[in-house]
């Protein structure tokens, strides 16, 4: 199998591609972003990395960063942390605040916002964020064997300034009694979370910690390592995620930013990024992109 001959015609393919879908716009950062990007890395457990096109421009993960603060939460607190989030997908968008209330503050899964932040909160357990920040950035790092990976200030400046829909789940929940953290320093360290940059280079690395193959850095126990997996399948496109699985059959989880990273159990770890997302705010022509990769290399968790 030619990957690189396969990327090279996703990238062309996606090049041509009109309709981009639409850059986030309610964090005003992204709103700047130019929709013309394109990248897709695949990084094998051998170490080598297949790219093309916008490969080694950073971008901002996003949500992608609520798979990396899952796993550290799981190695912190097993499974005493499904008491205060669930684990079904929620069929409703990311940032949806009407299933909260009725649930009593409980979110449907790590995933979506409200989720993630309980997630972050239960990291934080009374840490500063600061130092939340740094042990988010040692496991990507690590995980990503590359040092050179941070967190955009002004990103995160950007969504705080702009954030009240997340402070209004977070106060929700912190009247439900699951905020354990001053609501200000979760979404500060959520916000910097959300902020860090990446490559698709670097994001495909990644991600092998989840592929669980040999020569991939063990970070993650097995068992875990498939429940993460589980999750991103069921949760990590929101109320697309079903779509996603349709079209892909691989576990995913996208970001606001345009990125996705997927998981090829055993075999390979892919980042996609083009900034224009659907209407479920994912992107567009990554979800495409990835649709294509998993057809022409027969990829799939369901074969
Ligand atoms: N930082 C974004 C937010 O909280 C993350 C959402 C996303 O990537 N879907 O709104």
């Amino acid at each position: 199998m030619d990957l690189q001959a396969i990327l090279d015609d996703i990238c062309a393919e996606m090049r041509k591609a009109e309709d981009r879908g639409v850059v986030a716009r309610y964090i005003p950062q992204l709103a700047q972003v130019s929709p013309d990007h394109f990248g897709v890395s695949v990084a094998l457990p051998s170490g080598q990395v297949f790219s093309a096109g916008d490969a080694q421009v950073p971008f901002s993960i996003q949500s992608v960063s609520k798979v990396f603060t899952l796993a550290m939460a799981l190695g912190r607190m097993g499974d005493q942390l499904w008491t205060r989030v669930g684990r079904e997908p929620s069929g409703e968008a990311f940032n949806a605040i009407l299933q909260l209330e009725r649930e009593k503050g409980r979110p449907r899964n790590p995933f979506i916002n409200a989720g993630a932040i309980v997630t972050t909160d239960a990291v934080l357990a009374g840490h500063a964020p600061r130092e939340f920040l740094g042990e988010l950035l040692r496991f990507i790092r690590t995980a990503a064997q590359d040092d050179d990976i941070h967190i955009n200030d002004a990103v995160a400046a950007s969504e705080q300034a702009t954030g009240d829909l997340n402070r209004s789940l977070a106060y929700f929940m912190l009247s439900h009694g699951n905020l354990l953290n001053a609501p200000d320093l979760t979404l500060g360290a959520y916000f910097h979370q959300c902020a860090v940059e990446m490559t698709c280079e670097q994001l495909a690395r990644a991600g092998l910690f989840l592929t669980g193959a040999a020569g991939a850095p063990r970070m993650v126990s097995p068992a875990r390592q498939h429940r993460i997996n589980a999750m991103m399948m069921l949760c990590g496109h929101y109320d697309a995620s079903g779509d996603f699985a349709y079209r892909v059959g691989l576990p995913g989880k996208s970001g606001v930013g345009g990125g996705i990273m997927v998981i090829v159990p055993g075999r390979a770890a892919i980042s996609v990024w083009s900034p224009g997302l659907n209407a479920q705010g994912n992107s567009k022509l990554g979800t495409e992109a990835i649709e294509m990769l998993a057809q022409r290399t027969g990829w799939s968790v369901f074969r």
